[in-house]
Order: C-alpha cells, then sequence, then structure tokens
C-alpha cells in the first residue's frame, strides 16, 4: 500500500553511467535522474536508496522485485510494459551516431552495414540496429564508456547510444577525437520503471505532474541542458 512505500526505504536502480541522467562524481551519483528523483522523493516523502547497476540487470531485478524503482533513461516500449510498470513519459530521446573525428564514409544507419559497431548491452540500440541494420557488427559493452574508448582508441567503426549521451559525450570527454554524425530514431521517451502492479506509480506520476506545473522539473532540466529550445 501507498503507507507500505512510505514507510520502508526504497531500493531505486540507477545506471552505472549514463551521462548526464546518472554518473559517478567523486564519491556520489549525481545527473537528471538522479536530481529528478530526488525532487520526487522530497514530494512524496519517501525514503531511497540509489543502487547504480549495469543497464541490462534493471527490468530482470524490477521484475523479481529487488528494486522498487528505477531511473536509467529507460526508453519506454510495449514489450517491456509486459514485464514492468512505467511512470508518465518525462523525457524525450533518440538514438545517435559517433563516429572517430576524420571519419567521412557514415553518414545515416544504412552505412552502418559491414562496420563494427560499439553499442550497450541489453538497450534499444541493439534492438535498433539488428532490425535495421542486420549487417552491422555489434560489438556488446555492459558500460558505455568503455563503447565510446573503443571507438576513442579506434578499435571499431562507429558508436550508437541514446541522443543526450552521445551528444554529451562528444562535446566533453570525447571532444577532438570523436563526432555526432545524427540522428538515427527520434520519439523515444524515458519513463520511470517499477515492478508490475507497484503502488508507486500514481503516486509518483502525481509527484511529477506537479514538478512539471510548480517549475521544478524545468530547473532541474536546465540544469543538465540548459534552456528548453
Ligand atoms: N534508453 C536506453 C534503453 O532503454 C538505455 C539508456 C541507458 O543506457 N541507460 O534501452
Amino acid at each position: 500500500s501507498a503507507a507500505q512505500a512510505q514507510g520502508k526505504e526504497l531500493v531505486v536502480a540507477t545506471d552505472t553511467a549514463f551521462v548526464p541522467f546518472e554518473f559517478k562524481q567523486g564519491n556520489t551519483y549525481t545527473g537528471f535522474d538522479v536530481d529528478l528523483w530526488a525532487a520526487i522523493a522530497k514530494e512524496l516523502n519517501l525514503k531511497y536508496k540509489l543502487q547504480p547497476m549495469d543497464f541490462a540487470g534493471i527490468i530482470p531485478g524490477l521484475q523479481t522485485k529487488n528494486i522498487d524503482a528505477a531511473l536509467a533513461g529507460i526508453t519506454i516500449r510495449d514489450d517491456r510494459k509486459k514485464v514492468v510498470d512505467f511512470s508518465d513519459p518525462y523525457y524525450e530521446s533518440g538514438l545517435s551516431i559517433l563516429v572517430g573525428e576524420k571519419n567521412t564514409d557514415i553518414k545515416d544507419a544504412k552505412s552502418l552495414a559491414g562496420k563494427s559497431v560499439a553499442v550497450k548491452t541489453g538497450t534499444a540500440t541493439v534492438d535498433f540496429l539488428k532490425a535495421q541494420v542486420p549487417d552491422a557488427k555489434l560489438k556488446l559493452f555492459p558500460n558505455i564508456d568503455n563503447a565510446y574508448l573503443e571507438l576513442a582508441t579506434g578499435r571499431v567503426d562507429a558508436a550508437v547510444h541514446d541522443t543526450p549521451n552521445v551528444q554529451y559525450y562528444a562535446n566533453t570527454a570525447g571532444k577532438g577525437r570523436v563526432k555526432v554524425v545524427g540522428s538515427v530514431k527520434s520519439g523515444d521517451f524515458y519513463g520511470i520503471a517499477f515492478p508490475k502492479g507497484s503502488d508507486l506509480v500514481p503516486q509518483v506520476n502525481k509527484a511529477l505532474a506537479t514538478l512539471k506545473s510548480n517549475g521544478e522539473y524545468d530547473k532541474i532540466y536546465e540544469k543538465w541542458f540548459g534552456k528548453k529550445p
């Protein structure tokens, strides 16, 4: 029940590395998802501890109820809705291609055919590329930072991942070594995920609506992404 959720310390999973949504800074995790959840928890008076984990473990962890909620830039999809519940969407996203600074032959999804492409295990990108570019040679990494390193050191032709993460990396750690070719998919939405039937879903949706109407959501958004276009 709602009272139960308020009483116990919730286990809230995040990804280990998904800038700027969740990433380690010194000894603590920070990012858009981390701030958004802190604001929701304050609104609902929830106690919680963050549990960073590999993305691929999050949905299974929700299914076994080892986790009470998860924020990891999780794309809302019909197949996932069969096994977990989602909050209302909180961020619009998509997928983009990243290549080495000097690359000239990769221009779009089609041009990834026959190329080696670093991707992250268990993510929407893997399914997208398998369906759209079956000839691409996917190299899987549980942590996207290692996939980007593989690209920056010239061991793969490209990396594909969520657009905000690709752009953030290209403008920070990857600056001067990699460049964003462009978006290959848009219109994806992130949702907070819960075990099926969780009481938290309606409460969290209410808190999200409050944060959107009172300007708190926009403040957090601007902190991590700058002014909305
Ligand atoms: N949005 C991607 C997905 O849901 C994963 C994002 C991430 O790596 N955390 O598959």
